[in-house]
């Protein structure tokens, strides 16, 4: 039997794939409000200002779209095109990403290859229907009472042989895996119904605007922070709500919410997956950044080479690579 721990994109990635390897697992899933609920879900083939390639993208997208089946969708993404610097002109930036990047005038650039996942809807429906043949507890998992058992953990009266702990940046509560240095970088978006002239496609200028269910989303910002701090803020919401007048035309909408959470960094940018070093059988999957939607079904395929097949992981998302 095998314990999964947490209740985002990453956790119920990880029950999913138990279930359809046909393993006997227990999900543990709390309440808390996380990146994975106010994600955008947006994935995409560059990043940043210099429009730097994802790593790994065409390998991660090809089994996100198999992973995610209806839940993901391809987007027409259109970025405002500000250079880095004087120099950086659009032809240069596309040069040699021609797969990823068009010029649709002086302006604005597609992005191509971009897809967008109803996260929400992806966790809701894998948590309903996982709790048909599987205990899905809602209970926040009490590290205090894991304990070792020979080869195996014992929890409560029951034994566990793995235990798969994907708890975002809470992990900084687990007492096997806080030695790891995740950091928090906190992101907020708005939420908006918008009136007349809906926004047909996904668009960045400064900020991103999306669909998000039936309303708008707007959105993020990227701030290093500690971990106790409010998730929310007055000036990010001024911020955002300045963004507003690039990406939407007119002013027939309304701000519903401000919502904030923290995602969980690395200091390389690449996610923390594997076997804990000294605690046999306790395993980590974390660290997913600002890119959890694109690595998460790619990297649960990793973990699940290394716990059935004792695969080595790639050094670039392993443990190993902290020793
Ligand atoms: C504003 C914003 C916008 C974003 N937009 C995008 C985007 O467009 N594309 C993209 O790819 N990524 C985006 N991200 C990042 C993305 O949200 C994360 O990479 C991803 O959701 C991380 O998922 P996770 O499951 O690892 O962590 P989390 O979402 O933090 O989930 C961890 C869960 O585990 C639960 N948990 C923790 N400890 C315990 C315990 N002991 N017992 C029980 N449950 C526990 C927590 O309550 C939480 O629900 C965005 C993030 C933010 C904040």
């Amino acid at each position: 039997m095998i314990a999964v721990i947490g209740g985002g994109l990453a956790g119920t990635a990880l029950a999913k794939l138990l279930a359809e390897k046909k393993l006997n697992f227990d999900w543990y899933r709390d309440k808390t409000p996380s990146a994975s609920h106010i994600s955008s879900g947006i994935l995409n083939p560059v990043t940043g200002r210099r429009y730097a390639s994802s790593w790994r993208y065409d390998e991660l997208i090809a089994a996100a779209t198999v992973f995610y089946g209806e839940f993901l969708k391809p987007v027409r993404l259109e970025k405002h095109f500000t250079p880095y610097k004087e120099e950086s002109s659009m032809d240069n930036i596309i040069r040699g990403k021609e797969n990823y990047l068009s010029k649709i005038n002086e302006h604005w650039l597609e992005v191509k290859a971009s897809y967008q996942l109803q996260t929400g809807a992806f966790i809701d429906y894998y948590t309903d229907l996982l709790s048909e043949k599987h205990a899905v507890i809602h209970q926040a998992f009490n590290h205090g009472d894991l304990l070792p058992d020979g080869n195996a953990w014992t929890y409560r009266g029951l034994i566990y042989s793995q235990v798969l702990f994907a708890e975002g940046i809470f992990v900084r509560n687990n007492p096997f895996f806080n030695y790891i240095d995740f950091q928090p970088n906190r992101g907020e978006a708005l939420l908006l119904d918008i009136y007349a002239n809906k926004p047909e496609v996904v668009k960045k200028y400064g900020k991103f605007i999306c669909p998000f269910g039936e309303q708008f989303w707007v959105g993020s910002s990227f701030d290093k922070v500690d971990f106790q701090v409010p998730l929310t803020t007055e000036k990010t919401k001024q911020d955002l709500i300045q963004a507003l007048p690039n990406l939407i035309e007119g002013t027939d909408y309304k701000i519903l919410d401000h919502q904030g959470a923290l995602r969980s960094t690395t200091f390389d940018r690449r996610p923390i997956i594997g076997e804990h070093p000294q605690h046999k059988g306790l395993f980590i999957f974390n660290g997913f950044g600002t890119k959890g939607a694109s690595l998460i079904p790619w990297c649960a395929g990793q973990l699940f080479s290394t716990i059935s097949d004792s695969k080595d992981l790639y050094h670039e998302i392993s443990i190993l690579r902290l020793s």
